[in-house]
This record gives C-alpha cells, sequence and structure tokens, in this order.
C-alpha cells in the first residue's frame, strides 16, 4: 500500500484527502474504503501469490490494485460501467495486467472463473451472499461486510473446508451497500 500511489484513484476536486486514514467519495455515491480497512482485510486474506481472488465492487480500483501486487489474478466486478471503465483505465497505466475487472451485478458473482481461493467483498451485504458462497474454492477464505445498512456491520470472515464453513466476526464497520443488480443508468 505504501508503494501505490492512492490520489490516482480519487477524483481530482477529493484528492488532497488521499493519504488520509479515511474513505473518500469516488462518485455515484459510494466510497474509497478507509486505508486502515483495506489493510486489514487485505492481511487477512494472507495471500501467498498464486490466489485467484474475486473481489465484489470495484469502486476506485485500488483494492483491486492491492490484490493484484499479492496474487496470482484478480477478477473484480463493478454495477457502474462508468466506474468500472475508470478503474480499468487507471490499473492499465500503472501496468497491473493481472487484474480483470468487469461489469455486472456482484451479488451472482463471476462464475466464469470460480472458484476462487479467496473472494473479497466491499460493500454492506444485510444476508449472507450465498451464490458467492458456492463460488469459493475448498480451503478458500472470503470476507465481506456483513450486517444492517446504516446499522453495524461486522467484517466477516468464512472458511470453507471439506466439512463445511466456519465463521468468524472481525471489526465493527460502516461499508455503502450491496445493491441487487448491474446498474442500467450508467
Ligand atoms: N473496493 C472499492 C470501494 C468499494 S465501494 C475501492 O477500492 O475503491 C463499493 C462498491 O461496490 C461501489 O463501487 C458500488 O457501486 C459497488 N457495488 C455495490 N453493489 C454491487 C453489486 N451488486 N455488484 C457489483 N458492485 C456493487
Amino acid at each position: 500500500m505504501a508503494s501505490l500511489p492512492r490520489h490516482m484513484f480519487i477524483p481530482a476536486p477529493m484528492r488532497a484527502h488521499a493519504y488520509q486514514d479515511y474513505a473518500v467519495p469516488i462518485g455515484f455515491g459510494v466510497t474509497i474504503s478507509q486505508p486502515f480497512v483495506v489493510g486489514l482485510m487485505t492481511g487477512t486474506l494472507a495471500l501467498e501469490g498464486h490466489e485467484r481472488v474475486l473481489e465484489v465492487g470495484t469502486g476506485s480500483g485500488y483494492q483491486a490494485a492491492v490484490l493484484s501486487r499479492l496474487a496470482g489474478e484478480v477478477v473484480s466486478i463493478e454495477r457502474y460501467r462508468t466506474l468500472a471503465e475508470a478503474a480499468r483505465a487507471r490499473l492499465a497505466k500503472l501496468g497491473y495486467d493481472n487484474v480483470e475487472i468487469v461489469v455486472g451485478d456482484g451479488l451472482a458473482g463471476w462464475p466464469e472463473r470460480a472458484p476462487y481461493d479467496r473472494i473479497m467483498v466491499t460493500a454492506a451485504a444485510e444476508r449472507m451472499p450465498e451464490t458467492l458462497v458456492d463460488q469459493l474454492a475448498e480451503g478458500g477464505v472470503m470476507l465481506l461486510p456483513l450486517g444492517p445498512q446504516g446499522g453495524t456491520q461486522h467484517i466477516v470472515k468464512l472458511t470453507k473446508t471439506s466439512t463445511g464453513v466456519s465463521r468468524e466476526d472481525l471489526i465493527p464497520v460502516r461499508f455503502v451497500p450491496l445493491l441487487p443488480g448491474q446498474a442500467h443508468e450508467l
């Protein structure tokens, strides 16, 4: 994260806030996540370098960029085409070529490349998205903010083994909502 230019992921008017430890608005009512939370979630995935990772909620592309340096390949899905295209352009400019950004409904996951060794959801779900759990490989880890909109959500860590899925609740957080469907307006 120290080597990543976070200012490049933030629209010009908000760029002065790029290196502060808080979420920053990037348009469409969404934010680039707080660096502390990005670091905590990324660290919890315990990546070794070979994994296939699915991120739900590309936003600025910053989290995808962080993941791309630590994993084998990253697929990141975003419901707003405009955000996805901007993120794609940023990552291309930085020369990060192991990230594929796709437009669609992240609640459906991205079955074309499943199963994933790691899944990171960066928007808050009110209920466990079972379709995503299905796309997690055995031995895989999924992280997502879970809880009511506007209430207390927790980062939940799911670990899938041959005998089932175990759950651990980590820190309380506040994320923008995981909304159903691809955004048709933009
Ligand atoms: N990880 C981002 C920040 C995510 S903000 C970053 O590093 O900048 C949450 C993002 O999730 C928003 O861009 C929002 O549009 C997107 N999102 C919400 N619901 C979604 C869904 N169902 N499918 C795909 N993306 C979704």
